[in-house]
C-alpha cells in the first residue's frame, strides 16, 4: 500500500512522533524503488510538487489544521521533514538524474594506458589453407571462383554429367540421399553432392563460353571416418571451355599448376582412366615431393608414394561431349566448343603436404594438433 498523509487527531508528542517516524519510512523505502530517472522524477514530484505533494499535505493536513496550543510545535516538525525529503530526493544518485553526464563520467573513469583486451585471431585451417593455395595458382592462370550448393539434385549430380542411371556412384553404398523424396521423379530427388561437379552446369547454364572456373567445396559420401577417409572432404574442381581446347592444353595447365604447388622440380604422368563425364580420361601423378621420386627417405622406404616414387593426385579428362547436350542452348555446342576438367582432393593433397597420416586428425577440432600449422 502506498503511504497517505493521515489527518491527525491527536497532537501529542508521542502521536506526533508517531506520525512523522511512519512518514519518514514510506520515504525511505519509496526511495529504494528509484531504479531509473523517470522513476525518480516521479519520487521527486510525489513528494515535493507545490499541488498535492506529501510535503503540501502535511501543510494542510498537520500544520494548518493543528489547534493554536500545537501549531509551534508542530511547525517545527514540518520544517524539519521538509529538509528530510529534501535531501533525500536529492542524495538520489547523479546517474539516474541524466543519461548523459552520467556516459561521459564513465568515459572518463577509462584508463587508456592498461593494456587491452587480448582476442587471439583463428587460423585457416590446413586443409582450407591448401585449398585456398591451389585455387590461388588457378586465380592467376585467369580461372574464376565458382561455387554452388551442397544439396543438390539427383540431376545436377549424377544425370547432366553423364551418370548411366545405374552406375554404382548413385548406389546408397556410396551416396547420401535426403529422406522422404521418393514422391518426386528422379531427377528432382535430393541428396548430399558427391562431387563439386555439378556445380560445372550450374555455371554453363549461367555463363555463356569461354569459360574457366576453379570449384573449391565440401562434398559427402557414405564412407565411414579411417585414416583416409571421412563422410565430409574437400574436393577443388577446374573446368575450361572454349573454341579449340585440347587435351595439350589440359596437360600444360595442370603441370603448370602441380609445378607451382609442389616445387618446379616436380613431374607430371598421365594414366589412362574413367570418368562418366570425361572422355578421354586421366589420372595425374606427380613425381614424389616427399622422396624426390626415389621412392626411399634415407634407408626407409617412402611411404607416402608406396616406394613408387609417384603420388595419384588428381582426375581428369576432355569434356565429354554428352554432357555439352544439357547446356547446349547456352552456347555448348559439342560440334563448336570443347573443353577440359580436373578434379582433386585437398584432404588429401593437405595430407601430403603436411606429413599427415590420419585424416581423422583435420577434423576433430583439437587446438593442440591444428595450432601446428598456424
Ligand atoms: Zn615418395
Amino acid at each position: 500500500m502506498a503511504y497517505t498523509v493521515p489527518k491527525l487527531k491527536d497532537y501529542s508528542a508521542p502521536a506526533l512522533d508517531k506520525a512523522v517516524q511512519e512518514l519518514l519510512s514510506a520515504l525511505q523505502q519509496e526511495s529504494k524503488d528509484v531504479s531509473s530517472e523517470s522513476d525518480w522524477k516521479t519520487f521527486r514530484d510525489r513528494w515535493m510538487a507545490r499541488k498535492n505533494g506529501v510535503l503540501t499535505q502535511v501543510n494542510v493536513l498537520w500544520l494548518k489544521a493543528a489547534p493554536e496550543d500545537a501549531k509551534r510545535d508542530v511547525g517545527q516538525r514540518v520544517n524539519q521533514l521538509k529538509k528530510q525529503v529534501e535531501e533525500v530526493v536529492e542524495q538520489t544518485p547523479e546517474w539516474l538524474k541524466g543519461g548523459a553526464s552520467a556516459a561521459r563520467l564513465t568515459a572518463e573513469a577509462l584508463d587508456i594506458t592498461l593494456p587491452g583486451i587480448r582476442r587471439p585471431l583463428g587460423a585457416e585451417h590446413p586443409v582450407i589453407k591448401t585449398s585456398n593455395e591451389m585455387v590461388a595458382i588457378f586465380r592467376n592462370l585467369g580461372y574464376s571462383v565458382e561455387e554452388g550448393p551442397e544439396v543438390e539434385t539427383d540431376y545436377y549430380n549424377f544425370e547432366s554429367l553423364n551418370f548411366p542411371p545405374n552406375h554404382p556412384a548413385r548406389d546408397t553404398q556410396d551416396t547420401l540421399f535426403i529422406s522422404g523424396q521418393e514422391s518426386k521423379p528422379l531427377r528432382e530427388r535430393l541428396l548430399l553432392r558427391t562431387h563439386t561437379s555439378p556445380v560445372q552446369i550450374r555455371t554453363m547454364e549461367r555463363l555463356k563460353p569461354p569459360i574457366r572456373i576453379v570449384i573449391p567445396g565440401k562434398v559427402y559420401r557414405n564412407d565411414p571416418p579411417d585414416a583416409s577417409h571421412s563422410p565430409m572432404f574437400h574436393q577443388i574442381e577446374g573446368l575450361a571451355v572454349d573454341t579449340n581446347i585440347t587435351l595439350g592444353d589440359l596437360k600444360g595447365t595442370l603441370d603448370h599448376a602441380m609445378k607451382a604447388m609442389f616445387g618446379s622440380s616436380v613431374k607430371t604422368a598421365f594414366r589412362p582412366s574413367f570418368f562418366p563425364f570425361t572422355e578421354p580420361s586421366a589420372e595425374m601423378l606427380v613425381s614424389c615431393f616427399i622422396c624426390g621420386g626415389s621412392g626411399r627417405r634415407g634407408t626407409e622406404p617412402c611411404r607416402p608414394c608406396k616406394q613408387t616414387g609417384w603420388i595419384e593426385i588428381l582426375g581428369c579428362g576432355m569434356v565429354d561431349p554428352n554432357v555439352f547436350e544439357f547446356v547446349k542452348d547456352n552456347g555448348y555446342d559439342p560440334k563448336r566448343v570443347s573443353g577440359f576438367a580436373f578434379g582433386m582432393g585437398a584432404d588429401r593433397i593437405a595430407l601430403l603436404k603436411y606429413g599427415v597420416d590420419d585424416l581423422q586428425l583435420f577434423f576433430q577440432g583439437d587446438v593442440r594438433f591444428l595450432e601446428q600449422f598456424v
